[in-house]
């Protein structure tokens, strides 16, 4: 069954389709109303709205799956994302061309010692990085294309999932054949890496994701656990927004790639802002809220996100730590 509340009487928005209970139904919310908001939702609604269309076009046509892929794309490429966080993006270029001007390297922003993030169109939205030669998350499946060019002159041995969601995981399988490199990620996440359970949340908004950015099932080679160690990083499990999510920390310069444990940027609006995930993309919010205090205590002094910029300012995290109920 479905719920539907609106916020005023001229406008219809889905803003969050959010579970209840626990036969699959949903209450769709809308809240925090201004018309600026409103704006972008209703941009994000038609963007949904288009999107199931080409997706309804594709299952009645042969189009190949990459063509419709490559439209899907460019959909969510027109609604560019803008970034005001900590230092702009050039100047991590220039930082980078300074310490390592190597030409294959020059499509990524070095964020520290051996820690990279790949460049992608809109800038910061779905993040890849590359710590030596393991490749830290996927993308979608339309950006493998993208990747695997970025990627072709560097050495890889490894492409390590935050956690298993369609803008993670999406392109995983073909670099890994692509490469022949195996696929790594927590334990508690195989099942759904590898089809045999479903990524978590199930909700509308989950599903339509799953079909515009989810890579296909792939065997996973190494399984991760807690304590673990991925090229001088550990894994650190975080458990929330999916019960197999894990960070990544460097302990010499305290470099901590998070995943969806926390976002910088809204990935549905592309607003830059330090907070949680979408509770509608989140399979247990106290569970992830105890994550972000277990990250605080680590103590990152660079935090490499999902979604979002890089963010040099642990004051921000503490205050966001101290604002969770
Ligand atoms: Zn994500």
């Amino acid at each position: 069954m479905w719920v539907l509340t609106f916020a005023r009487p001229v406008c219809i928005l889905v803003l969050e389709a959010r579970p209840v209970g626990t036969d699959g139904e949903h209450l769709l919310v809308a809240s925090g109303w201004s018309p600026l908001r409103a704006a972008a939702m209703a941009l994000f609604a038609l963007s949904v709205v288009e999107g199931a269309l080409i997706l309804r076009r594709a299952e009645r046509s042969t189009q190949p799956l990459e063509q419709v892929a490559e439209k899907l794309q460019s959909l969510l490429v027109r609604r560019k994302g803008r970034s005001t966080m900590t230092e702009p993006i050039n100047q991590t270029r220039s930082t980078a061309n300074a310490v390592d001007s190597s030409p294959e390297k020059l499509d990524m922003q070095r964020i520290a010692h051996h820690v990279w993030q790949l460049n992608s169109n809109p800038p910061n939205r779905v993040n890849t990085y590359l710590i030596e030669d393991v490749l830290v998350d996927a993308s979608t499946r339309g950006a493998a294309p993208r990747l695997l060019i970025q990627l072709a002159n560097v050495p890889l041995s490894l492409v390590a999932l935050t956690h298993c969601h369609p803008d993670h995981q999406g392109a995983a399988s073909q670099i890994c054949e692509t490469r022949h490199i195996p696929l790594a990620c927590h334990e508690a996440d195989v099942a759904a890496m590898e089809g045999r359970a479903p990524m978590l949340p199930r909700n509308l908004l989950t599903r339509v994701i799953e079909r515009v950015g989810g890579g296909p099932a792939y065997p996973v080679q190494r399984i991760l656990r807690d304590g673990d160690e991925i090229a001088g990083f550990r894994v650190i499990h975080t458990p929330g927004h999916t019960a197999g999510h894990v960070i990544y920390f460097h302990e010499s310069d305290r470099v901590a790639i998070v995943g969806d444990v926390l976002r910088s940027m809204n990935p549905f609006t592309g607003k830059v802002g330090l907070g949680e995930m979408p509770g509608a993309l989140t399979v247990d919010r106290e569970e992830s809220r105890r994550s972000i205090r277990k990250l605080a205590q680590f103590r990152p002094a660079i935090i490499c996100f999902g979604h979002g910029p890089v963010l040099r300012d642990r004051e921000q995290l503490d205050r966001l730590v101290a604002r969770l109920p």
